[in-house]
């Protein structure tokens, strides 16, 4: 079951639950009224202004109209009536003013009611007595009957209950008239009791829409549109329920009022709801558009990142050695230069060239030449430590970064390789060929410059040529 269907069953319940309680009291209420129009009309004839106030109970009860207010004042009259009586000489308090008032719906009459308010007053005669009894009893048990159907409070059912056992079984006259002066009191407590009941439940019955419109405006407080839609929504419903409130008491006009109610709050939830979804998927398509754009974007971002990476590795890699080229040994050397600065640890730089290599293109070809620049690029990469640099310089030529390393051990490794590589087997032609490179060391001094220590070393490489290639010279 939808949470919808819940709340409305439930009001519904109410209302039904409300109505037979409308039907319980209504004829609560009828029964109690006959039953005091009989007892009116047996208390009849004792004094004119007794009559009178009597009469007015009978014709209110007649038009339907009874009043609190009007009946507690009536009630004071009567009570004021009765002490009179009661203090009255029986001749002067009986009268015949109503000697034979008949009982409703032809029932049995009263010829006349005495009172036995003093010792003055004759003794009613035995079928007085009888008669006056019969009533006590009859009227007993219908108090009887109505106390099985109505639900007063504990206070007055109590009363309740005495007088009924009263009327039941007392033989005194005084007893039994205050006991009909109480049957008054109960109607009005009755009626009094109802009317609260009905209010209560209308009080319940508003603030019980008022949650369910407040859970709307809640839920509606999201979204602007909705808050608006929930304002008007609340606002008509409350106009609605209070002009109810206000102008009807009728149980039957209620629960019209209340379904359409229930059913204008079904159809702005339907609204809601068909809104909530056209909006919802509005946004998840656009969620997803942006989500789409967003992966678009970054595989498009990657793709650019690896470009200009791959572009930048390109620009600054030699073609034919794989080696970094001249423009990465510059970057490198500005590096190791700035770090040199900073913390003084040793660095030696080298520049190394193959031996008479025009021969090589010369006896054997460009290619061949190319050839060997790869084969002796991959020696001195292979053979040099990851902390080490080197770079194609240009042509033949080759220029090493030794950082953390003095001149001397520099040599030491550098003197390793050359040895190396010279005693590497190169063929050209079916020839065995010896290739050698000669190289310039210098070790960076307090000074010295990226371009000055570069020059030392260079002129060290002319040192080392000079010496006859194949030899490494410190500048
Ligand atoms: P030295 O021992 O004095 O250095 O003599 P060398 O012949 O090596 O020196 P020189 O500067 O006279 O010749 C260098 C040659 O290297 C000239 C040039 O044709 C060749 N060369 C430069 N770059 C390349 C290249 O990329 N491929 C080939 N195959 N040859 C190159
Ligand atoms: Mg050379
Ligand atoms: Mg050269």
């Amino acid at each position: 079951m939808s949470s919808d269907q819940t709340w409305k069953d439930k009001y519904f319940q109410e209302l039904e639950s409300a109505e037979q309680r409308e039907e319980h009291w209504k004829a609560e209420r009828n029964t109690l009224e006959r039953m005091l129009v009989r007892t009116s009309l047996a208390s009849a004839g004792q004094t004119p202004e007794l009559d009178r106030l009597l009469d007015q109970i009978r014709s209110d009860l007649r038009k339907g109209k009874v009043e609190v207010d009007s009946w507690r004042h009536l009630q004071e009259q009567i009570d004021r009536q009765i002490a009179l009586l009661d203090d009255m000489p029986a001749a002067t308090a009986s009268h015949s003013h109503n000697p034979s008032a008949a009982m409703v719906e032809g029932e049995n009459t009263v010829s006349e009611s005495a009172s036995e308010t003093g010792s003055l007053e004759p003794a009613p005669s035995v079928e007085d007595q009888s008669q006056q009894l019969r009533i006590a009893r009859r009227v007993g048990h219908l108090l009887g009957q109505l106390l099985s159907q109505v639900s007063l409070e504990p206070d007055a059912e109590s009363r309740a209950r005495n007088l009924q056992k009263a009327l039941l079984s007392s033989g005194n006259w005084d007893e039994l008239r205050d006991g009909l002066n109480q049957v008054a009191d109960l109607i009005v407590a009755a009626v009094t009791r109802s009317q609260r009941e009905f209010e209560a439940f209308l009080k319940r019955l508003d603030e019980r829409l008022e949650s369910l419109q407040e859970h709307f405006s809640q839920q509606s407080s999201a979204q602007s549109s909705r808050q608006v839609a929930a304002e008007t929504l609340d606002r008509n419903i409350r106009e609605e329920i209070e002009q109810h409130i206000e102008a009807s008491g009728d149980l039957h006009e209620l629960k019209q009022s209340v379904t359409s109610h229930l059913e204008s709050i079904g159809q702005a939830v339907g609204r809601f709801r068909i809104e909530e979804t056209e909006r919802e998927k509005v946004l998840s398509e656009q969620l997803a558009a942006m989500q789409e754009k967003m992966a678009a974007m970054e595989a498009h971002s990657e793709q650019m990142q690896g470009q200009v990476k791959k572009e930048r590795a390109r620009a600054i890699t030699d073609l034919l050695t794989q080696l970094p080229n001249r423009e990465a040994w510059q970057e490198r050397l500005s590096f190791e230069f700035n770090r040199w600065k900073r913390y003084q640890y040793p660095l030696t730089i080298g520049v190394l060239d193959i031996d008479l290599f025009k021969r090589i293109n010369d006896s054997y070809g460009h290619k061949a030449g190319d050839r060997v620049l790869q084969l002796v690029a991959r020696e001195i990469k292979k053979r040099l430590r990851k902390t080490d640099f080197v770079a194609r310089f240009g042509g033949e030529e080759f220029a090493l970064l030794f950082p953390e390393t003095h001149a001397e051990n520099a040599r030491a490794v550098l003197d390793k390789l050359r040895a190396h590589v010279s005693a590497l087997p190169f063929h050209f032609g079916g020839e065995p060929v010896t290739i050698t490179f000669s190289s310039g060391l210098a070790a960076f001094n307090p000074d010295d410059t990226e371009e000055s220590v570069f020059d030392r070393a260079d002129r060290a490489l002319y040192l080392a040529k000079d010496n006859g290639r194949n030899c490494i010279k410190i500048g």
